[in-house]
């Protein structure tokens, strides 16, 4: 992507395709009027060619869109079986590139949910924790689109529990849920942190006994442990299910 700033205009141009397809923000130029303001297509042309800089190079417009950022979100995320997510729930500044990616979280958010459900491994309980979780992380992604920030993704697609090295007491208990120990150089002060398949901190403490209340409080069912479980500790989780 190039930014071109000169007398006539202040434009980016992006190429598509790395050959003939291109896309343009047209940001500023002398006499633009204040506020969101749709261009003709002759005044569309003449500010593309003065950013490119060649009046010869023919252009085929096949689309002219006015934008402006905005920042909102909607009142509500869910209405009975329908919920909303994407661009449709929230829009940000396009700064940081957070927009997509946010709205591909809704998605990922909702669609392990909601096969959980249709699996009869979660209740429908599980899927009340959309709207109250995606709310969270599109108000912090709003804040943030000023910003870039790195991601870690040590997690894999499955829950995953971290546990500080050296630190042996979760290994059974990890294996009896079916969840991989994961074992890294993290500052978890002491805790073990569970993660679920879509990379959100599900857990965080010290007990084997907390853990098993937080994933009942999810609406976990007694027999999904048992389901994923590949160690013979599996009674370890106190469920009353057969391994
Ligand atoms: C200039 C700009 C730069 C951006 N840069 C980035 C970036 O670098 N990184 C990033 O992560 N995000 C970026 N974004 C944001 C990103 O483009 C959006 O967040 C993302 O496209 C939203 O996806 P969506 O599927 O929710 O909505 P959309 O992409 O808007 O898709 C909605 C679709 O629904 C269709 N539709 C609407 N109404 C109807 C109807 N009644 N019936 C049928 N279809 C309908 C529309 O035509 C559209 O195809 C940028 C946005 C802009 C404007």
């Amino acid at each position: 992507m190039c930014f071109v700033r000169n007398e006539q205009v202040y434009a980016t141009l992006l190429s598509k395709n790395g050959r003939d397809q291109w896309s343009s923000h047209i940001m500023d130029y002398p006499g633009k009027p204040d506020g969101l303001t749709g261009l003709s297509e002759d005044k569309t042309l003449e500010l593309l060619r003065a950013a490119i800089g060649d009046e010869a190079i023919p252009i085929e417009l096949h689309a002219v869109n006015a934008w402006e950022a905005a920042i909102g979100m909607a009142a509500s995320f869910r209405q009975g079986r329908v919920f909303l997510a994407g661009d449709a729930a929230h829009v940000q500044s396009s700064a940081g590139g957070l927009g997509m990616n946010t709205g591909i979280q809704d998605g990922h958010n909702l669609a392990w949910k909601t096969a959980a459900v249709l699996h009869e491994q979660f209740t429908p309980a599980l899927l009340d924790t959309y709207e109250p979780e995606r709310r969270a992380a599109a108000r912090a992604s709003l804040a943030l689109s000023r910003h870039m920030h790195p991601t870690l993704d040590l997690a894999g697609s499955r829950w995953t529990l971290f546990v500080e090295p050296g630190d042996g007491r979760w290994q059974a208990t990890a294996a009896s849920l079916g969840i991989e120990p994961h074992v890294h150089d993290l500052n978890t002060l002491g805790d073990a942190v569970l993660v679920r398949p879509d990379g959100f901190v599900a857990w965080r403490g010290a007990t084997r006994e907390s853990l098993q209340d937080a994933l009942r409080d999810l609406g976990l069912r007694p027999q999904w442990p048992y389901q994923l479980v590949r160690s013979t500790t599996a009674s370890q989780c106190g469920s009353s299910g057969a391994g």
